[in-house]
């Protein structure tokens, strides 16, 4: 039986018992993926930060809040998986601190100090745990050139690029228009397109590296 492990949602990086940085992501592309690869007999895990999503039925949940356990729950789950797809908006930064009490109201100006998370996906691409390793890419400009050099330097088989625009719909449930390239230099363009339907057209990509 065919498996995949699929990131989804975005991470919330604690600043204090009541507050966090994060990112606008529901999780939708990845719970997508993950219920398609189901449909089609695989055996799918979700490892997904905070979302309201409803797991589809039969995916393996493991749940998730920061961008470190992400990567924990990743490295323990990519042994013997035959596709990791990070769909994650997983944030670059945390703050360097956390604070066990609430951050008190005082006048002035405040500073957060940020700290860089790690890449996971050049992390599971180092580790080549996975057989094919499909990442995403939201840009706001230079879509195409960012997304090879992305597929290049984290050593990817596939990236599907994401243009964030005012009128293009990235987030949540609406249809997406996307770029999808791989590592033979194939290219396929394909325009406002429900993410269900890109989930099926993502797993004829990943059928065709033969695991
Ligand atoms: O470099 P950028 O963040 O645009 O790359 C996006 C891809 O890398 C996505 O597949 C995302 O899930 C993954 N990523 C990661 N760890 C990070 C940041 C992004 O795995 N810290």
């Amino acid at each position: 039986m065919r498996s995949i492990l699929v990131t989804a949602g975005p991470t919330r990086e604690k600043i204090d018992p009541v507050r966090f940085l994060s990112n606008y992501s529901t999780g939708k592309f990845g719970y997508e993926i993950a219920r398609e690869a189901k449909r089609r007999g695989w055996r799918a895990t979700l490892v997904s930060g905070p979302t309201y999503l409803e797991v589809p039925r039969g995916v393996r949940l493991v749940r998730v809040e920061s961008a470190m356990d992400m990567k924990k729950a990743v490295m323990k789950e990519l042994a013997g998986t035959d596709c990791l797809v990070m769909a994650a908006a997983v944030s670059d930064w945390r703050p360097k601190s956390f604070s066990k009490t609430k951050i008190k109201k005082r006048g002035g100006k405040r500073v957060l100090e940020l700290a860089q998370n790690p890449d996971i996906l050049s992390a599971a691409g180092r580790k080549k745990g996975a057989k094919v390793l499909v990442g995403f890419a939201l840009e706001t400009e230079n879509l195409e050139k960012n997304a090879y050099r992305k597929l290049k330097e984290k050593n990817l088989d596939i990236i599907i690029a994401n243009r964030l625009t005012r009128d293009a719909c990235a987030f949540g449930d609406c249809p997406t228009d996307i770029l999808m390239l791989d590592r033979f230099g194939n290219k396929s363009e394909l325009r406002r397109r429900s993410k269900g339907r890109l989930a099926k057209i993502i797993l004829d990509k990943v059928e065709t590296f033969n695991i």
